[in-house]
């Protein structure tokens, strides 16, 4: 798939840049944090793109009494939304919190409009009962729907996310300081109780692992290499670097 860019050239000190349509990454550590730079440099890091609620980023003035900034996954974690910008939208903490859930960015989009139909009805009490009715049908089969995906049941990443396939062997690089601890003990546990392996592989064009390392060990340990999702970010380059 192609990752979102903007349309000019960018450089993000030492973790990578823009050039030309093609994202170089430097540092493979930093891989989020670049996804979430590009996602404020493309969507504004000032507005939530849910509701248009007025926000900051980082501490800003002490008078500035707007919420915090924060970054949605518009496909959450839970059923496979990958951290890459085409995914991320900025985010109230209101929009972010329990009012989306883990509620696809299209379906939270589907509630807020019923709820704000049921606003603009308020006064006519005979219909509210219906409308609260029908708001909470729909909640329920969102969850149905969720639950499968997160289940594997059903696909739960759009076509055009693994449409492109990683061809030949995968470079991965290991850094002394990843930790395997907490994270991997967690997606094993979710493999076990979902059958299903929690993260895609996120893939550069020149075949580096960028995310997704814990999903590699999980398909292995459990001999299920045909359940990892991969995808395959066409316009991306890691940088190899000799080791020093
Ligand atoms: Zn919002």
């Amino acid at each position: 798939m192609i990752l979102e860019l903007p349309k000019k050239n960018i450089e993000f000190g030492n973790m990578g840049y823009i050039k030309n349509g093609i994202l170089y990454v430097l540092r493979i550590n930093s891989f989020f944090d670049l996804m979430y730079e590009i996602t404020y440099c493309i969507y504004g890091a000032e507005r939530c793109w849910y509701c248009g609620q007025s926000c900051k980023r980082g501490k800003g003035e002490k008078e500035d009494m707007r919420p915090r900034i924060t970054l949605d996954h518009m496909i959450p974690t839970i059923i496979g939304g990958p951290t890459i910008v085409n995914n991320l939208r900025p985010c109230c903490p209101k929009c972010n919190s329990k009012n989306k859930g883990d509620y696809t960015a299209e379906q939270f989009l589907e509630l807020t409009k019923m709820e704000n139909e049921k606003k603009k009805n308020e006064t006519r009490i005979y219909k509210i009962n219906a409308v609260n009715n029908a708001i909470e049908a729909r909640k329920r089969e969102m969850r149905k729907e969720n639950e499968d995906k997160k289940r594997g049941k059903i696909p739960y990443l759009p076509k055009e996310y693994t449409e492109a396939k990683v061809n030949g062997q995968l470079n991965c690089l290991i850094h002394v300081d990843t930790k395997l601890g907490k994270q991997f003990e967690r997606q094993k546990k979710f493999y076990k109780e979902y059958d299903r392996i929690k993260q895609p592989v996120i893939v550069s064009s020149n075949n580096y692992v960028l995310a997704g390392m814990n999903s590699i060990f999980i398909a292995k340990i459990y001999g299920v290499p045909e359940k990892l999702q991969m995808i395959l970010l066409e316009n991306v380059i890691l940088v190899e670097r000799g080791r020093s």
